[in-house]
């Protein structure tokens, strides 16, 4: 069942139940504030009738004539359907109002024997075709008598008002229910309805894959609205996250194809007649370009392993040894290159050494293959505030500010043909970005033309 007619449904039941209890209470409030005041009524005439009684003025023997005389008189106004009866010992009516013409009370023998005991009783009668008296009934002894004085009240009005009550509430319990459930179900269904939006969105992008598409939802910032919003976002980000598989698929492809080419143009010439220098000349070649494509997918692999999201090794590491290690390393390589040695705290971080050894060397090899024979690099570690510092910076060339926001892209290079023909993959400075934020820091450069370049990585400590 869709969850706009649950909760539709739950509402209406709810308040279902809220009605009737309420429609409960109200009706048996309302019978017995009636009752009570029928009852009230009963024992108003019965004092009375007892008050002008007055048994000195009563003949002896007693004279029925003289006590219905007596009688106060009822207003039909006041006090509608009120009835006056007396019964002797032997259960005869011996004196009744006028408002009774011919009938009499009905009779309840237990009510009766109660009365002539000495109780004072009120009790509800049924006199006939659903009709109901109350009745009063409390002993006066007059003389040596003792009649039963019986004062009653149909119950007739009251039972129509409580039958017109019964009416109106169940009337408008049910439209209530009726209105409540509709304007209930409009209310959740506007309200469900981006929930639908997200739904449909979702669905033709399953369908046709056009990660374009959006909720585009305009509503209020609630919690529906919120969730709109965070669907675009998530699509967009998906979005985002594709076209960057699908360029980096192409670059990947495009960069495997230069060396193939090159590797298939001297396996057909090694197929022809060559001479000796020649055939050395095209294996040598062809063993370049195999290193070449190599390095791209050593390279490729470790940018997939730092961009999946783990977290590596996790063991301490000395970055002053690490510092020193590739100190050494350089300085056996860096030919023409001077090295030179900033500052050089004594700082550990948590992480993975292998890959803190590589982010540094993609580094310094930068700085020595794009700068000229005779510049200096320069090595720094250094802690700025809850960060460990490695810094590379060279008196080469620098970078041109439009180049600067790209550089860690994957295969961006700036001059292409000097990256590759000194080795590099262009995967270089991706994969320092990607060392450095699985070891929860960044890399940051700045450049200025014709002076230098330095690359800033922070480790967290
Ligand atoms: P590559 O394999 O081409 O070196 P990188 O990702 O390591 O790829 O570097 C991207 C580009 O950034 C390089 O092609 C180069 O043009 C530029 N670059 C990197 N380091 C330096 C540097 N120290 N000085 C000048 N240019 C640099």
């Amino acid at each position: 069942m869709p969850i706009r007619w649950r909760l539709t449904l739950w509402f209406a039941l709810i308040l279902c139940v809220i009605l009737i209890l309420s429609g409960i209470v109200l009706h048996f409030l309302l019978q017995r504030y009636l009752n009570n005041q029928v009852d009230d009524n009963l024992r108003v005439h019965s004092a009375r009738i007892h008050g002008t009684l007055n048994p000195q003025e009563i003949p002896d023997p007693l004279d029925y004539d003289v006590i219905h005389a007596k009688l106060p008189p009822i207003n039909e106004f006041a006090t509608p359907g009120l009835y006056i009866q007396f019964i002797d010992q032997n259960g005869n009516v011996v004196v009744k109002s006028d408002s009774l013409g011919e009938q009499e009370l009905p009779v309840n023998p237990s009510l009766l024997e109660k009365g002539f005991a000495g109780e004072v009783v009120i009790e509800a009668v049924a006199a006939g075709d659903g009709a109901k008296v109350r009745i009063m009934v409390s002993p006066l002894r007059l003389k040596d008598q003792v009649l039963l004085l019986e004062v009653a009240q149909s119950l007739n009005p009251i039972d129509a008002t409580m039958s017109q009550v019964r009416w109106a509430l169940i009337t408008s319990i049910l439209v209530a229910l009726t209105l409540a459930a509709v304007s209930g179900g409009m209310m959740v269904r506007s309200a469900l309805s981006p929930v639908s939006q997200i739904t449909r969105t979702a669905r033709s992008i399953e369908t046709s894959t056009d990660l374009a598409r959006r909720v585009g939802y305009h509503g209020p910032k609630d919690e529906i609205g919120q969730l709109a919003a965070t669907f675009d976002q998530m699509i967009e980000h998906l979005h985002q996250v594709f076209q960057s598989q699908k360029h980096f698929v192409a670059d990947a492809s495009h960069e495997l194809r230069g060396p193939l080419t090159v590797i298939r143009g001297n396996l057909d010439l090694l197929k022809r007649n060559l001479s000796e220098p020649e055939r050395g000349e095209s294996i040598r070649v062809i063993e370049t370009e195999i290193v070449s494509m190599a390095k791209i997918v050593s390279d490729l692999l470790t940018l997939a392993e730092v961009e999946s999201g783990q977290s590596g090794r996790q063991e301490l590491v000395s970055l002053k040894e690490i510092l020193s290690d590739e100190i050494e390393r350089v300085k056996s390589l860096a030919g023409n290159h001077g090295i030179n040695i900033g500052r050089q705290e004594n700082l550990e971080v948590k992480g993975d050494a292998q890959k803190l050894k590589q982010l540094l060397g993609n580094l310094v090899d930068n700085a020595a293959r794009y700068t000229p024979q005779g510049s200096t690099i320069t090595l720094s570690l250094y802690r700025d505030g809850e960060w460990a510092c490695l810094e590379v910076t060279d008196n080469g060339p620098g970078i041109a500010p439009e180049h600067l926001p790209h550089i860690f892209d994957r295969f961006y290079r700036v001059d292409k043909a000097r990256s590759r023909a000194s080795g590099g993959t262009g995967l270089g400075l991706a994969i320092v970005k990607g060392i450095a934020e699985q070891h929860r820091g960044r890399v940051t450069v700045t450049s200025e033309l014709g002076k230098g370049s330095t690359f800033t990585v922070w480790l967290g400590l």
